[in-house]
């Protein structure tokens, strides 16, 4: 994945939830839309649902980052809204990714951290203390539902599946230049995100 890229659907995200489409307007909602993911919300309002986004990793090298992840998680699935969650661990582009949208805003690397409609909302901390005064429900508001028990068939929960390109070896073999070439589909561990559960 592009970071570049990454980064900028973010910042549109961004745009897209300060500016909703115009109710009635023909081709505002985007055709991958989940069929799984129900509005919280009045369809006719026309906006496209908020973007939930959590960073987190799955490694346990680190105790508390690994419980911090986990907690943040558990508060967000509380609220029954579908999490966009970006495994570090998974996929090298993600750590990049963050890492980039930290320094811009002079922060530390941390993680978990949430992002709610494109705006940094902050780590464990701020998500705790968010949910204890009852903000986080705010700003969650426009966010698209999900059942905390859902589990995607595709991935089994993963967000990842192995490249079909190369079957998840990295390497493909290209007639024309008669060498084995990386492949550029899926990351570092041969992974692609699953179409499925993830847009
Ligand atoms: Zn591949
Ligand atoms: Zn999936």
């Amino acid at each position: 994945m592009d970071m570049d890229t990454s980064l900028s659907e973010i910042q549109n995200l961004a745009v897209a939830v300060s500016t909703p489409a115009r109710v009635g307007m023909p081709g505002h909602r985007p055709a991958a839309a989940k069929q799984q993911w129900r509005r919280h919300h009045d369809e006719s309002r026309g906006a496209r649902p908020q973007s939930v986004v959590l960073y987190t990793t799955s490694l346990r090298g680190v105790r508390r980052t690994f419980t911090d992840c986990s907690a943040a998680r558990a508060i967000l699935r509380g609220f029954r809204v579908a999490i966009d969650e970006r495994d570090v661990s998974m996929d090298a582009a993600f750590r990049r990714e963050l890492q980039a949208l930290l320094a811009a805003r002079g922060r530390a690397f941390a993680l978990p951290q949430l992002l709610i409609g494109g705006r940094l909302v902050g780590g464990a901390d701020e998500v705790r203390q968010l949910n204890e005064t009852g903000q986080l429900r705010r700003l969650l508001d426009g966010a698209a539902g999900q059942d905390p028990a859902f589990i995607c068939d595709a991935c089994g929960g993963v967000r990842f599946v192995p490249c079909t390109g190369c079957g998840g070896s990295r390497k493909v073999y290209d007639d024309e230049e008669d060498r084995v070439l990386r492949c550029v589909e899926c990351n570092e561990n041969g992974l692609v995100r699953c179409v499925n559960c993830c847009s």
